[in-house]
């Protein structure tokens, strides 16, 4: 099996072989509502900046034109597809560093995989909140050529060995509340990467973020997380 076969196996196998935030290709984060670009009220500020301090949300972008993002593909974002890594030994760091580095490598093919790599908005574990690319770009991480992949921020959460899984689902929790304010996207468009099935893969319909599902679908565990997501929104708008 080539090398880097190998490492796209070991390292963010959750997604299907398979925009700094905001508008425009690398542009800084910006949360605070002082930025002008967050559509909250002056009076939820204080929330917001408290609720952001809880995502240490960073920016480490594939560079633009490089592996994931070798090519531009605009994306106006409608939905928030949340996953989890399957990768017992990386952190959010260590999943960057293989995305900028091009090791997560998928076969491209017609219907499938539409660029060769693996690539998706943000990575988050017990610590950090990672940006790889702005949310006006389409990332590879939900279902080839699909809606989930056309329209959606990817999340993926960590899960390795050692790490504190309610903290990243807390993290999760806000940088998707977060998200939906900045983009207008509704709860009803948080959805688990289960929400998109994927064309020839067997089982369609992916198991995924596991930890969140229930007997392989959502159930009551993706409605706590829904209600979390739900609360922090209601305390930023
Ligand atoms: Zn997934």
């Amino acid at each position: 099996m080539p090398l880097l076969t190998l490492v796209a196996m070991i390292i963010g196998v959750c997604c299907t072989p398979v925009a700094p935030i905001g508008g425009r290709a690398d542009r800084p984060i910006e949360w605070a509502a002082r930025s002008g670009s967050a559509p909250v009220s002056a009076g939820s500020v204080g929330s917001l900046n408290s609720i952001m301090r809880g995502v240490n949300l960073r920016q480490d972008l594939v560079p633009r034109g490089s592996h994931g993002r070798k090519v531009f593909r605009s994306m106006s974002p409608r939905y928030i597809t949340i996953h989890s890594t399957q990768n017992w030994s990386a952190d959010a760091w260590k999943h960057s560093q293989a995305l900028k580095n091009g090791a997560l490598r998928a076969p491209k093919r017609r219907g499938g995989n539409r660029i060769g790599y693996l690539i998706w908005h943000f990575t988050v574990d017990d610590k950090v909140a990672l940006q790889h690319m702005p949310t006006n770009e389409q990332g590879e991480h939900a279902d080839f050529d699909g809606p989930g992949n056309r329209y959606s921020i990817g999340i993926e959460m960590c899960e390795q060995r050692g790490s504190n899984l309610n903290t990243t689902m807390d993290r999760t929790a806000r940088l998707a509340a977060y998200l939906m304010i900045k983009n207008g996207i509704p709860l009803r468009n948080v959805v688990p990467h289960y929400h998109w099935p994927r064309r020839g893969a067997s089982p369609p319909h992916k198991n995924c973020p596991h930890f969140l599902m229930t007997n392989g679908r959502p159930g009551s565990k993706w409605r706590v997380f829904l209600g979390k997501v739900d609360y922090y929104y209601r305390q930023m708008k």
